[in-house]
């Protein structure tokens, strides 16, 4: 199938953009890359009667340190964030993750803004936000708002984005680099979304025990799911299978998924408990050796 008829409008700046949303309202859909909208408007899931193309705003694609946050441009594209050094040295779990979005021609295409505005439950970077405790920065009529994760996504893709309001910036917090991390999911093929994906961030102190742990699972509920729970029972304790496996037993307590033709929701429980134990054990592996917190 082909779109519905619309208007096509392609601001150069933001003040540009805000006003056509203000004079538009819910009339109107932001396309960025176009890597989720374009099919969704196919199938005419959607049919908007202005279509606003802000991915020539210029202003809105950078990647840059801002204290102990790497503030990332909406229209930044996922390629672009593979690529950088800077997320490389300071949030190597950012790299391991966004590898997973799709393909290459995805991840050319695709911005960071439009991942987290679409808030697929199985998608990478929400769930890799969500475990970092980062934040997003939101523009609207009033000026801007910065919101944490937890009131940005509210349910299958749905947030709490106005219709007059657009993604303007994505903060992730830095990781020590006395820390390990990993990402971890499980796909039917490559290249799919996730079944389950799980974000690990560790630290260990002089000891060897664990002194932070922060720690999200994606497709397991209509929202990235922060393990605070676990992450607290964690705390203090020596990193042993024995410990991870009685950490990661009460999980499915947290867990909210839901059964579809790629699985069962017994089998996204069963998955977020085997990879939330191999996440954790990456991460605590990747700590750098005599270089504990
Ligand atoms: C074959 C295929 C496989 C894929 N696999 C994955 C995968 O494994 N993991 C994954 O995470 N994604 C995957 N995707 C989806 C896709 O990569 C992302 O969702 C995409 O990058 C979203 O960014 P975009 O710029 O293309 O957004 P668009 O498609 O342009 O927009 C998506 C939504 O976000 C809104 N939006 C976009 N930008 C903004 C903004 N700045 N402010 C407010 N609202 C905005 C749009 O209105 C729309 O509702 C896949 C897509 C395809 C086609």
């Amino acid at each position: 199938m082909k779109p519905a008829k619309f208007e096509y409008l392609r601001p150069s700046m933001i003040k540009d953009a805000l006003q056509y949303l203000e004079d538009y309202g819910e009339d109107a859909k932001i396309i960025s890359g176009g890597q989720s909208l374009v099919p969704v408007l196919n199938m005419r899931l959607s049919t908007p009667k202005y279509l606003i193309d802000v991915s020539r705003i210029k202003e809105l694609n950078y990647i840059k340190l801002d204290g102990s946050v790497i503030a990332i441009g909406a229209l930044t594209r996922h390629y672009e964030v593979e690529e950088s050094e800077l997320i490389s040295k300071y949030c190597p779990l950012l790299i391991e993750g966004i590898k997973n979005v799709g393909h290459p021609q995805i991840r050319s295409r695709g911005t960071i803004g439009g991942s987290i505005a679409h808030a697929d439950p199985s998608a990478e970077l929400p769930c890799m936000l969500s475990a970092l405790r980062g934040e997003i920065v939101i523009i609207g009529p009033d000026g801007e708002r910065t919101v944490p994760t937890d009131e940005f996504f509210l349910t299958y893709l749905l947030t709490s984005l106005e219709p007059t309001e657009l993604v303007k910036e994505i903060r992730f917090p830095i990781i020590n680099e006395n820390f390990g991390s990993a990402f971890i999911e499980m796909t039917r093929r490559h290249g799919d979304f996730a079944l389950v994906e799980v974000a690990a961030v560790v630290g260990l102190d002089e000891s060897g025990n664990i002194s932070s742990v922060q720690l999200a699972v994606g497709g397991a509920g209509p929202t990235p799911i922060v393990l605070e729970d676990i992450e607290d029972f964690l705390i203090g304790k020596e990193p042993t299978e024995h410990i991870i496996t009685e950490a990661v037993g009460s999980i499915e307590d947290y867990l909210d998924p839901e059964g579809d033709l790629h699985s069962s929701a017994e089998y996204r429980v069963h998955l977020a408990s085997i990879l939330t134990k191999r996440a954790l054990q990456t991460a605590i592996n990747r700590v750098p050796k005599g270089m504990m917190a």
